[in-house]
């Protein structure tokens, strides 16, 4: 069992970035808590870097957090290194052997150099190779001619790691032997100043752990639009802080002296599989702060949307099947759309704008074609074009077919017409490397399109949320079966289960539940493990057959908001077994209400989609009412010739009202008199996500 509240993952760079804008060989940087990633940092040399760490750590620190910091870079040479430098096998004499002779400043390094004098103790052809100046180095051979090197090329860690490069290789693609001379001195530093102990050379029982990575291990090559080092330090800080501490403790379990070992290795299968696995929420992310009486519609929508986060898997899924799923990160055009420049219409493309009067162009006899190569066009001749065509090189402005005669190998047309007229610009629509859709959408008919059309293989995307729907009452009977005196039949569930396949997630349903405190534990048992949310409906409040919030309490993870709405009793919100429930009112018109209002947007945002405002439209009311001051209200409502109006009664278990309505009008909690004419606002059921 080992147990990290801060995760912090560390690209290393042995080089130095002097630009301006972020590079990607550059230090990144990423934070995780709880499953949950900050935006990586770009950090542009190792003194920033340094510098950010020790603000990072201190600050950890001062909060009483226990940090897991990893870097990618050996934290050993292999065996043997250390005793022939230092006389020690101690990888820590090697760190500060190192510390006391790295010079390194944002300018300038003496890496090199002193890679030449360690190879001169050596006998002077190696074990380090590679040189990144222009001057010769004594002693440092630029390639592995006359290289000699009696130490091992690898260490154990190495061997195993299929693709891991060797630290002796100072420069060239993937080399790691400048980041570990550069790295080194500044673990040294850092686990002297904050008596952190580094992995796998000490017992991690200090606040601050040291551990090597090496991203590549488990992830592959998709960055998904990102910089690379950035996207791979926030994947393995989220892979990480994904682990339970038992997890964590076993894949930390690991002896390799002296030579150090790599994070995970040995473990892929379980990292791979941690990188799935949404946060979870917390049993108190329901709780209401101190002193909260009747909390207005806005501000509980506010609160549901800090306090919720995604819960569902991530997977990789083609794009050919992507409908339906929510995109965890902005996705970028592949390829730009169009492609190429084209013509828009059929018709006869030439260079040029032509301003009025008759123009005649030669033909050529070349035909472009939507799908056809782009042709060359002699200059000063015209080309025929269909719709969708690449424009042939020298070819900018299309005439339509309707203006133009045909005659004799040559085409002629009146003027003007306008330079580039008729043709699409490569990239007018999207250009290559542009977001083309934000993280948080959920793939429709028109985005299933756009990935289509700017080349996108696949996406990373939101398992869909499972919706558990349940009904709770001694009165219920299910549609269509006998129903005794005193009984009624379930409406909720069949309107519940519906609403939520409507909005995009997967209804399950758990049923009914008569009264009775331990039926419903056994089925709230059952729902949380086949869904992600449960929704429920009756028994929510505080009486004495409100078993729903009777057991969320009992459970220690329930929260009522009283909200200041009408229709609507108190929401019982709280946590079972790790899953979100959302304790609907028992009558049909609350329950639809609150659903729409309080439960679509909380459903959004644990499926990962983006908070939900439904978009509504003021317009004219057709009614009469009298509005009290205090809480928002919504009335069945539709639109007829341009004016909106209500159902005559406001009762809430009148459920023939809701399927009289197109729509809900939202009268806000300040009081109105609103009388035919008056402007109110209309949101219409499909706002909400209804058909
Ligand atoms: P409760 O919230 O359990 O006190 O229920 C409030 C009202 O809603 C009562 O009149 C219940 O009979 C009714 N009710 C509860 N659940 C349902 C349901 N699934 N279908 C129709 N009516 C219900
Ligand atoms: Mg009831």
């Amino acid at each position: 069992m080992t147990f990290f509240d801060t995760i912090v993952m560390v690209d290393w760079s042995g080089g130095n970035d002097t630009g301006k804008s972020p590079r990607k060989d550059a230090i990144w940087a990423c934070v995780a808590r709880d499953g949950r990633t900050e935006a990586p940092i770009y950090l542009r040399n190792r003194k920033l870097a340094e510098d950010w760490l020790e603000d990072l750590l201190a600050a950890e620190l001062a909060a009483g957090r226990r940090v897991l910091a990893g870097f990618d870079f050996p934290f050993g040479y292999p065996k043997g290194f250390a005793r022939a430098l230092t006389g020690k096998d101690d990888p820590f004499a090697l760190w500060e052997w190192l510390e006391q002779r790295i010079e390194d400043t944002p300018q300038a390094n003496n890496r090199f150099d002193l890679a030449g004098e360690i190879n001169r103790q050596f006998g002077g052809h190696g074990p380090f190779w590679f040189n990144g100046l222009k001057r010769e180095i004594d002693y440092l051979p630029r390639g592995k001619q006359g290289y000699q090197n009696r130490f091992r090329g690898k260490r154990a860690a190495e061997e195993q790691a299929r693709g891991a490069f060797t630290c002796w290789q100072l420069g060239g693609t993937g080399a790691v032997g400048s980041q570990v001379l550069m790295g080194l001195p500044v673990l040294a530093r850092l686990r002297r100043k904050f008596d952190a102990a580094a992995w796998p050379f000490e017992p991690l029982n200090k606040p601050v752990a040291l551990v090597e990575i090496w991203p590549s291990l488990t992830l592959d090559d998709a960055s998904e639009g990102m910089i690379k080092d950035a996207w791979q330090v926030r994947e393995v800080a989220r892979m990480v802080s994904a682990l339970d501490p038992t997890e964590l403790g076993d894949v930390l379990d690991v002896s390799a002296p002296e030579e150090g070992w790599i994070f995970g290795l040995g473990h892929e299968d379980l990292l791979r599989q941690a990188a799935s696995r949404p946060p979870r929420l917390t049993n108190d992310c329901f709780a209401l702060p101190p002193g909260v009486n009747w909390t207005p519609v806005k501000d509980a929508l506010a609160m549901l949307e800090q306090r919720l986060s995604p819960v569902t898997k991530i997977v990789k899924v083609p794009v050919t099947d992507a409908a339906g799923y929510v995109l965890t990160e902005n996705v970028l055009a592949e390829r730009a759309n169009p492609p190429l420049p084209n013509t828009a219409v059929d018709g006869y493309g030439f260079a040029g704008g032509r301003d009025a009067g008759v123009h005649h162009l030669p033909l050529a006899e070349a035909r472009a074609a939507a799908g056809d190569m782009p042709v060359n066009l002699p200059e000063g001749t015209a080309i025929r074009v269909l719709t969708g065509a690449a424009l042939p090189s020298g070819v900018d402005t299309v005439v339509l077919q309707e203006d133009v005669t045909v005659n004799g190998g040559q085409i002629a047309f009146r003027g003007p017409v306008r330079l580039g007229a008729n043709t699409r610009q490569a990239g007018e629509d999207v250009e290559q490397g542009a977001c083309a859709l934000s993280k948080g959408t959920r793939v429709g008919p028109a985005e299933a399109a756009l990935l289509a059309a700017v080349g996108v293989k696949r996406v990373s995307a939101y398992e869909p949320l499972r919706v558990a729907v349940l009904s709770t009452g001694e009165e219920l009977v299910e549609a269509g079966d006998f129903a005794g005196p005193g009984q009624i039949y379930d409406a909720n569930r069949p309107m519940l289960l519906e609403m939520v396949r409507q909005m995009g997630h997967l209804p399950v349903d758990i049923g009914r539940v008569p009264d009775d405190r331990e039926r419903l534990r056994n089925r709230l048992n059952e729902a949380a493990e086949q869904a992600d949310l449960i929704l429920t409906s009756g028994g929510a409040s505080a009486g004495d057959e409100d078993h729903v919030s009777a057991l969320l309490t009992e459970a220690g993870a329930m929260s009522l908001w009283r909200i200041a709405v009408k229709p609507g009793r108190p929401l019982a919100l709280g946590m079972w077994s790790g899953a979100p429930v959302f304790g609907l009112p028992g009558n049909p018109v609350a329950a639809m209400v609150c659903a729409l209002i309080f439960a679509r947007p909380a459903m959004a945002r644990l499926a990962g989609q983006n908070w939900l405002e439904p978009q509504g439209f003021d317009v004219p009311a057709a009614f009469t009412k009298h509005k009290k001051a205090g809480r928002s209200e919504f009335l069945r409502a539709r639109m007829r010739d341009g004016r909106v109006e209500i159902f005559a009664s406001e009762g809430s278990g009148r459920i023939s009202g809701l399927s009289w309505a197109d729509g809900l009008v939202e009268l806000p909690p300040e009081a109105a008199e609103i009388k035919p004419g008056s402007m109110v606002r209309y949101i219409p059921f499909s706002s909400f996500g209804l058909r």
